[in-house]
């Protein structure tokens, strides 16, 4: 359970190209009065743990957490440990550039009760840091993520697709060295162009091309699929659904979709089966039943039964997805007319 707090461009030394979090968030501290604003909403919190007794850790995201002034991070992490003490929230977490954690600011944080730190690395390509303006190379991802780790504190990393400069091979390399980081889960945000930043005028004057929506789902399914071998959870893919940034025209372009991680993960599933349809002869006719488990049958049979339509049309078999309480994760049990067995695939 996370207790989000936003804070929005808080400590931020510059505005990235790609990022507006002014028009994105609605629930957001707007004003100057930032501690106080944080007091309000721990407290709020606090009383909604009272009542639900689900405690979780309290989260600083928007901004760059560490590079606030010294004296306000300490101010509330001090109210947010009074909290804490009292068993409401399990551990502060927060989100942060990698470039704004060195050993002084560890030292720092390592008094207060942190449990997990979010890095905004974004990409571990020079090439794609470079060209979107980051200001810090691979380099300090890497040394951030080991201060991270050898403090003990779980480690998030952050990776967009889609950056000036990026291309498949480079945003796999980035999942493969987050991985490698010993990140202990990730979070994948396709680049949108979002109005009021540097890539709205790129994209304007036509330097910047946004991937369309399949393009960046077709990116990001084998990245979930590395992901999930490496046992690493992502998290979340795709930003957040929020009626600020739905409103009309603060996105100008790019893979934009309220439930983009299920978009993924049907991809997956779909890649999955046709990779099994095509080891199989003559199919033509079939009837398949598939049962996996119960949560994963929505993903299984896709956004508007897509994948039921795509078996249909490349494969001509109808299918037909069962939720099956006994399986668990990513399982799957097969059966059609001519094989009449269950398979796991
Ligand atoms: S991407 Fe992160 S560091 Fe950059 S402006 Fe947005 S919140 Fe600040």
């Amino acid at each position: 359970m996370i207790y989000p707090v936003f804070l929005p461009h808080a400590g931020c030394p510059f505005q990235c190209v790609y990022c507006n979090q002014r028009v994105t968030v609605s629930c957001a501290e707007r004003g100057s009065a930032l501690a106080e604003f944080v007091r309000s909403r721990l407290a709020d919190y606090a009383g909604q743990v009272q009542i639900s007794g689900i405690p979780g850790e309290i989260a600083f995201y928007g901004g760059t957490f560490t590079a606030l002034p010294p004296g306000l991070v300490d101010e509330i992490l001090c109210a947010a440990s009074v909290f804490v003490d009292r068993g409401v929230f399990t551990g502060v977490r927060f989100s942060t550039r990698p470039d704004c954690l060195d050993i002084t600011v560890v030292d720092m944080l390592s008094r207060y009760p942190v449990r997990t730190v979010e890095l905004g690395a974004q990409s571990l390509s020079d090439l794609v840091l470079q060209k979107s303006g980051r200001g810090y190379l691979a380099e300090a991802v890497v040394s951030a993520a080991k201060r991270i780790k050898r403090k003990g504190w779980r480690l998030g990393v952050q990776l967009m697709a889609g950056l000036p400069g990026d291309d498949p091979a480079k945003f796999m390399e980035s999942m493969r060295r987050a991985i490698a980081l010993g990140a202990d889960f990730l979070r994948i945000y396709p680049t949108l162009v979002l109005e009021g930043t540097e890539l709205a005028r790129a994209y304007r004057q036509g330097l910047y091309v946004p991937l369309s929506l399949d393009e960046a789902v077709e990116l990001i399914s084998p990245a979930y699929d590395l992901a999930l071998r490496a046992g690493v959870p992502i998290i979340r893919m795709g930003l957040q659904a929020d009626p600020a940034l739905e409103k009309p025209g603060v996105i100008l372009a790019g893979p934009y979709h309220p439930a983009f991680g299920s978009l993924v993960k049907s991809r997956w599933w779909q890649e999955r089966i046709d990779r099994h349809l095509s080891s199989l002869g003559e199919i033509s006719g079939e009837e398949m039943i598939i049962r996996v488990a119960p949560n994963r049958v929505s993903d299984v049979i896709g956004h508007r039964k897509s994948n039921l339509l795509h078996w249909k049309s490349k494969w001509s078999v109808s299918a037909k997805v069962v939720g099956d309480a006994d399986l668990t994760g990513i399982e799957i049990l097969w059966k059609t007319k001519s094989s009449n067995r269950d398979i796991s695939l």
